[in-house]
């Protein structure tokens, strides 16, 4: 049910996945993939793919053992892995005519929040383009202060800032189990969590699988970013043929429902996390907009006070300075100080380069 009310929809694929325990690329289970990939496109829904492999699949092409590996040799693997995986995809996904595109992220790509919009634009345009991104992390420049380590918590970061309303982690277990299957049998698949309380984390063991770095423990890490982000998040069983179709049709699998609604989650973001770096002084045809929730546009700003970036967090005050708004910049101050009160064609000229034409999006912004 959470999958057919998705909108925009994450998928995380772990190395296990594509890589089975003889070391063997699982090609067949790929293609079947892509015909869940190709169900959901057709179906008007957005989807993201999250994939880890590019070490797995590197150390298989080198004849490596991932687990012995220092630091600077698996960001050189990671490079040599990374072009492999991706040609995997297109070879399988093409026979099913999607089209895909290839995202590397760093951390501060999604923990930056002028960096994270611009991932959050590039996913958007890919969508129109009618592309499914397949982000992995940017493993060959990674390092360890500044590394997700494991794609677990970075898919949930990309659901967030794509503003998907769900996160499906495929991975080699059903979901979250009681207690740990591996030693104990009499188990129970935890359907659905509301919260993750104290026996939750404690039952998280921290299993790792024979490829991926994430265990259960980085999955719960996951499940509470997107509890706090509005989005739906499953932990399920992939090493089944057709894995989407499975959770559609049979449901097994853990679910994680979020704390509170995307619309709160954004407001709450964007009011109450960061303090605003500046203000924008509008006219009333602007303010009269802003209610009819539409974005704040050039031609409407009479004043900037404050420096700031791109990105930043500004209040929006009326011509009597009261506040109306609150929202994230799309340009730095001083670019909209040269803008400001002329139309959105003529950004081009004025600051010879293309940009947008709304100052603050509708979508970044929360009318006060
Ligand atoms: N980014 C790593 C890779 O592609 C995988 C990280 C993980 O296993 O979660 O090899």
């Amino acid at each position: 049910m959470y999958i057919k009310n998705s909108k925009i929809i994450v998928i995380k694929i772990g190395s296990s996945l594509l890589i089975d325990k003889s070391k063997k690329i699982r090609k067949k289970w790929l293609l079947e993939f892509s015909k869940d990939i190709k169900e959901l496109l057709n179906q008007n829904k957005k989807v993201i793919i999250v994939s880890s492999g590019a070490i797995a699949i590197g150390c298989k092409k080198l004849n490596l053992n991932k687990k012995n590996l220092k630091l600077d040799k698996s960001q050189a693997i990671a490079s040599i892995g990374q072009i492999e995986l991706m040609n995997l995809f297109n070879k399988n996904f093409s026979k099913k005519n999607i089209n895909i595109s290839q995202i590397l992220l760093t951390l501060e790509d999604t923990e930056q929040r002028r960096r994270s919009l611009n991932a959050k634009r590039t996913f958007e345009n890919l969508f129109e383009l009618g592309f499914v991104p397949i982000v992995n992390e940017n493993d060959s420049t990674a390092t360890t202060e500044i590394k997700y380590g494991d794609n677990d918590r970075l898919a949930s970061r990309v659901a967030q800032i794509s503003g998907a309303d769900c996160l499906i982690l495929l991975s080699d277990v059903n979901g979250l189990y009681t207690k740990n299957p591996k030693f104990d049998k009499n188990v129970k698949l935890i359907k659905e969590i509301k919260n993750i309380d104290k026996e939750i984390e404690r039952i998280s063991t921290k299993s790792t699988s024979e490829h991926g770095t994430g265990g259960m423990k980085t999955k719960i890490d996951a499940a509470k970013i997107c509890q706090l982000s509005g989005c739906y998040m499953a932990i399920a069983n992939g090493l089944l043929s057709r894995p989407i179709i499975q959770i559609i049709k049979k449901n097994n699998c853990t679910w994680f429902v979020p704390k509170i609604s995307k619309l709160d989650a954004r407001k709450k973001w964007i009011v109450g996390s960061v303090s605003p770096k500046g203000e924008l002084i509008i006219d009333d045809g602007a303010k009269e907009a802003l209610k009819k929730g539409k974005s704040l546009l050039a031609a409407g700003i009479k004043n900037v006070y404050g420096k700031f970036n791109k990105g930043d967090h500004v209040k929006i005050l009326d011509k009597n300075k009261e506040e109306c708004a609150r929202g994230l910049s799309s340009f730095s101050s001083n670019e909209i100080n040269k803008i400001k009160g002329h139309h959105s064609s003529s950004i081009k000229e004025l600051l010879g380069y293309i940009a947008k034409s709304e100052v603050v999006h509708k979508d970044d912004m929360v009318e006060i």
